[in-house]
């Protein structure tokens, strides 16, 4: 889950790393009234969770409320990189002397922690990377020994940053670790890092994202979820406990088991660019028991989904038989009704598909048809979804 901006700063205050005074404000009177409370010159700051909100226009100085006002009412609604402005920050405007760039990430090709720290920020970091890669400091972190006082010294020393500022910048990229870890991130990163012109370092942007996988340490984060963002499917797919992830192409992908599923997405993708480029909608793993109640709690998300076509569902019988899947399919057809208006493909193997696959045979329901083989069920799910989506040329 990534945060807003606003939400970073939060967090970052609550960690001891320096932040400026700001409030949300979701209309200009609000934006007004969070001027005249902060006082003086503002910044109006569109909260929308991508970057380059500078470049977009989405962040602008007020000099007054009234200029709040007015600056808030240019930037809440609108379309930043296809993200909608519902709120603004409104922050005490920092009088910028230079701007760095501090971040500490979970590295997965490296299976290590990563700080990353350059001199050169504000910017877009990409592009230092890619041009003056010496002027960004990659360290990795052991995840065990952390981050000591020393290290962060060494760290902020390698970067280069003046000797002047050098203690302050590694206090900041200690409580940043400190951070990183208490809430269980696997990015925390601050860009632009400023001096200020009276020689203060503050953290004047905030990029937050915590690994979903720790949630269950942390109930205080369950406010920080963007609910209007949620897509209600995936949170239909998590009160039923299904492993639901949404993508963007036409065939609906129900498996059992993560390792079938990810091949069947493979094996889909890889038919469907014989049918003008059709690709898997969806990751759906409906576990173990695949009873007709999970097959239709599946099969409704999948079939919800407007994007869908057609379906594929792929099963290998092992504890659960193919028999049960079968009668899990031909009963979940029946629960869902009229809903399910889709063709189905299915492809059953393993325990006992000779009496799964007669079952189907001999139910003869309309929307199913069965393929034997995962190659074979992968390529006419394809060709079904772009004879009906119209996708191939
Ligand atoms: P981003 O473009 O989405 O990364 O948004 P940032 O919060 O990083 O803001 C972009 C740029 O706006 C920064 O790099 C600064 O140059 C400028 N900016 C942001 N806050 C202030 C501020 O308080 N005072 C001044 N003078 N400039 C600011
Ligand atoms: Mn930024």
């Amino acid at each position: 889950m990534d945060l807003f901006e606003y939400q970073a700063r939060d967090l970052f205050e609550a960690h001891g790393i320096p932040v400026l005074p700001a409030q949300v404000a979701r209309t200009p009177e609000e934006a007004r009234s969070a001027a005249k409370a902060i006082g003086g010159r503002v910044v109006i700051k569109a909260q929308v969770k991508t970057g380059g909100r500078g470049k977009a226009g989405g962040v602008k100085v007020a000099e007054n409320p009234d200029e709040a006002f007015e600056k808030a009412s240019a930037i809440l609604g609108m379309d930043i990189k296809g993200h909608r402005v519902n709120a603004v920050m409104v922050a005490q405007a920092a009088p910028i002397d230079s701007e760095y760039y501090l971040a500490i990430l979970l590295d997965r090709a490296q299976r290590s922690f990563l700080v990353m720290a350059s001199v050169s920020g504000g910017m877009d970091i990409e592009e230092v990377a890619h041009k003056t890669p010496e002027k960004l400091a990659k360290v990795l972190v052991d995840p065990l020994k952390g981050i000591d006082q020393a290290q962060a010294l060494a760290i902020a020393t390698q970067a280069n940053f003046p000797a002047d500022i050098r203690d302050s910048v590694a206090k900041v990229l200690l409580d940043l670790w400190k951070c990183f870890v208490a809430e269980d991130a696997t990015l925390v990163e601050i860009n632009p890092l400023v001096k200020t012109n009276d020689g203060k370092i503050i953290a004047l942007d905030g990029k937050v994202t915590f690994d979903d996988n720790a949630i269950f340490r942390h109930a205080d984060h369950e406010v920080l979820v963007d609910h209007d963002a949620t897509d209600p499917l995936e949170a239909m797919a998590k009160e039923k406990d299904l492993n639901y992830v949404k993508l963007e192409g036409e065939v609906g992908i129900i498996g059992n088991g993560a390792g079938l599923v990810m091949s069947t997405l493979d094996v889909v993708a890889y038919a469907g660019e014989k049918f003008g480029g059709v690709k898997p909608a969806n990751f759906l793993d409906i576990g173990g028991g695949a009873s007709a109640q999970v097959m239709a709690d599946g099969l409704a998300i999948i079939l919800g989904d407007k994007d869908v076509k057609s379906v594929f569902v792929n099963v290998f019988g092992g504890i659960t038989s193919c028999d049960a899947v079968a009668n899990g399919i031909l009963q979940a057809l029946e629960i869902l009704g009229p809903k399910a208006a889709k063709p189905i493909v299915v492809r059953l193997d393993g325990n006992n598909v000779v009496e799964g696959r007669r079952i189907l045979n001999e139910a003869a329901h309309p929307l199913i048809q069965q393929v034997d083989t995962m190659d074979g069920a992968a390529s006419r799910a394809a060709e079904l979804a772009s004879a009906s989506s119209g996708v191939a040329k």
